[in-house]
This record gives C-alpha cells, structure tokens and sequence, in this order.
C-alpha cells in the first residue's frame, strides 16, 4: 500500500492532503473466486482539536464529513487511511466484468464449467416478465 501525504498546520486547524493506492484481496461477488482489487484515490481532510471552544462558528454536521478531530499532540493518521480504504473498497467486487458467476440452481462455476439449469432459470423469468404485464 502507497500512501502520499501532505500535512500542514496552522494553529490548531491540520489539513491533510493524501493520495493512496493500494490492493484489497476479495472474492469475486459473484463466482467467490478470490480477486484482488486495486484501489485508490485523493482524499483530504480537516482536522480540528476534539475539544473545540469555537463551537458556534464550526457546525460538525453530516455535511462536512471531511472534518474531524484529534485530540492531544498528535494525529492518528492510521485511522484516517483505514477510513479511506474502507470508503474506497466496491461494494460488488467481480474478478472480471463478464463474469458468469454460479449457477444459482446447481452452484457450478459459468466460467469453466456449464450446466443445464439456465434454460429453466431464463423461463422463470420470463414467466415472471409475463405476469407483470398482464397485471399492468
Ligand atoms: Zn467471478
Ligand atoms: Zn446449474
């Protein structure tokens, strides 16, 4: 994993710029072969002291997630960049974009093997795709 970063500081206000990349060993979201996954990308955050006296001028809502505190002498930078992997993993991680995936009937991998189970499962759905027709 490469993190970049770019700390600066003015009185009590630290903002980090940073630039990851890294690779996450996943499965396949659909065959659950193993796949790793390259990640990556700019973030930057605002860190103010957790015990703040201005309350009133900084709102820390939801809508300024980028800002966030530290408390006492030093920044835990770890945990920022384990929040910027966690944001940056895909929810849906396929090893590839044409991936069959399993046969959701028999559970046999598409890619290297085949079975006879589509063809009933492609008349489920289109049976289904009848239904909603007629019901409109
Ligand atoms: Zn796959
Ligand atoms: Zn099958």
């Amino acid at each position: 994993m490469d993190v970049d970063c770019l700390i600066t500081k003015t009185s009590t206000t630290v903002f980090i710029k940073g630039k990851l990349s890294a690779i996450i060993k996943s499965y396949c979201s659909r065959c659950l072969e193993d796949v790793s996954v390259p990640i990556g990308g700019n973030f930057a955050y605002t860190l103010i002291p957790a015990k703040a006296e201005t309350r009133e001028d900084v709102e820390l809502t939801a809508e300024e997630p980028e800002i966030s505190h530290y408390q006492g002498d030093f920044i835990d930078l770890t945990s920022i960049i384990c929040e910027q992997i966690i944001l940056q993993i895909p929810i849906k991680t396929p090893c590839r974009e044409e991936c069959k995936g399993l046969c959701p009937r028999c559970g046999i991998n598409l890619n290297t093997s085949s079975c006879n189970c589509h063809l009933a499962v492609v008349d489920n759905r289109m049976a289904v795709l009848k239904k909603i027709k007629v019901k409109n």
